[in-house]
């Protein structure tokens, strides 16, 4: 084989047995089914379509209409909204969509800090910022690691903002959406819901339901807690509806990736089938996880509220080595995990973040319920605790990993690794 192609190839192949044998603890990445995966290798992947189903710019999208109308239809009974467009083809894809659509430049919008959790698309340096909006940030409660709800009030009174975000990528509990509807019909602002990370659970009904609480728009990413291939979707009330689907095509997208809304669609299906068994698990392995982690001694976020709501789990490694150590010990374990920042850390990145952030969606995906997080947890206590030989401690990854080898929650579960490489 050529030299350049060989060095790609086993890469790809060296990936891939990695997260074969390695624990997941990614908040932001999960495992599709084999039938996603094969669909995303099809043929699709080389084919051209814009404009709406029915609507379109090129021939040849017979096939296409019928998966995108399928995929509409699927999101939004799994996701209750009145109005889904599927073609954002990432997350940040759909921030951009939705800052065209609900505000003009100049317009304020009051969105949570990059260290509280906010995602850099709610900052001036991604979508916000390219939308030329004037950003300003919610209080926030450091204690209970969530909007401080009053200050939020008086804030958008203050402020008058075009726009109110909501949602994190750090987000273990519910963000005051109903709260804020009132304050954000008198200075009539509109709220934006970024379910990125959580839009898994929302489907399978196990964390707010942004739409009914209030939000005029969800943004969300496909491939997180939501278990299907990369990519984004955007939920919205009726009368958004023309405002978002000019934002998005012609506005920030042309083709739409067809292979991937492919996957999306049966994604769909099986979270339609699935999604509540799954998501449940997921949030009560979350709390397992982090009980557990607490009995061992980890320094454990908000134990007085249960520790999560959602798949994060958030803990304060600073003692113990801090954030960027502990991560990089983890991974010689063969855990996957990320440092994070959180609320109290420095932003201009000088000094190491506090935190850990795991999440329990893939390792869920794969089969693991509340025993298991009790394993986890140990094996993360004789890394990042007890300082045991990270080798070591990796051989008993990979026999614990050997046994979680299929994917659930799907119709074809089967091998979550098998993939062949001519
Ligand atoms: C991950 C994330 C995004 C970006 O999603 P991509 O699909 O990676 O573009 C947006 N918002 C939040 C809160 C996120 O955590």
């Amino acid at each position: 084989m050529n030299s350049d192609v060989q060095c790609v190839v086993d890469a790809v192949m060296g990936s891939q047995e990695l997260f074969k044998y390695s624990l997941p603890m990614i908040a932001s990445e999960n495992v599709t089914s084999p039938l996603v995966r094969q669909v995303l290798s099809s043929d699709l992947g080389h084919r051209y379509a814009e404009g709406q189903v029915g609507h379109r710019f090129y021939q040849g999208c017979g096939f296409v209409d019928t998966i995108e109308a399928k995929a509409i239809e699927l999101a939004k009974e799994v996701f209750r909204a009145p109005h889904v467009n599927v073609q954002p083809i990432s997350g940040v894809n759909c921030n951009i969509a939705a800052f065209f659509a609900l505000a003009q430049p100049g317009d304020k919008l009051l969105a949570l800090a990059v260290p509280s959790g906010g995602h850099i698309s709610h900052a001036k340096f991604s979508a916000a910022g390219i939308r030329g909006m004037k950003i300003y940030t919610h209080p926030y409660d450091n204690s209970k690691m969530n909007i401080d709800v009053d200050g939020m009030v008086k804030e958008i009174k203050r402020l008058k903002p075009k726009v109110v975000m909501f949602g994190a990528s750090l987000f273990l509990f519910p963000h005051p959406v109903k709260e804020a509807r009132e304050a954000c019909d008198e200075v009539g602002a509109s709220i934006v819901y970024d379910a990125a990370h959580v839009a898994g659970l929302i489907a399978g009904g196990e964390f707010q339901d942004p739409l009914k609480e209030g939000a005029d728009v969800v943004t969300a990413s496909t491939h997180k807690t939501f278990p299907g291939p990369q990519g984004g979707i955007i939920l919205c009330k009726e009368k958004w509806a023309k405002d978002i689907d000019e934002a998005v095509f012609p506005g920030t997208v042309s083709n739409f990736h067809l292979h991937h809304k492919a996957g999306l669609a049966i994604a769909l299906a099986e979270m339609k089938q699935f999604g509540k068994a799954y998501a449940r698990q997921t949030v009560k392995n979350a709390q397992a996880l982090a009980a557990s982690m607490d009995d061992m001694g980890f320094s454990v976020l908000c134990k007085e509220q249960g520790y999560t709501k959602s798949h994060q789990v958030a803990v304060d490694v600073s003692k113990i080595g801090g954030g960027s150590v502990v991560a990089a010990n983890l991974e010689k374990a063969n855990v996957i995990a990320n440092k994070n920042l959180f609320p109290w850390d420095n932003v201009n990145g000088t000094d190491d973040p506090s935190g850990i952030r795991l999440g329990t969606q893939e390792l869920t995906r794969l089969g693991m319920k509340e025993p298991e997080m009790k394993e986890v947890a140990r094996v993360l206590k004789r890394v990042a605790i007890d300082k045991e030989k990270p080798e070591k401690v990796k051989k008993d990854v990979i026999l614990l990993k050997s046994q979680y080898q299929t994917v659930q929650y799907c119709f074809d579960g089967d091998g979550a690794y098998e993939f062949m490489l001519r």
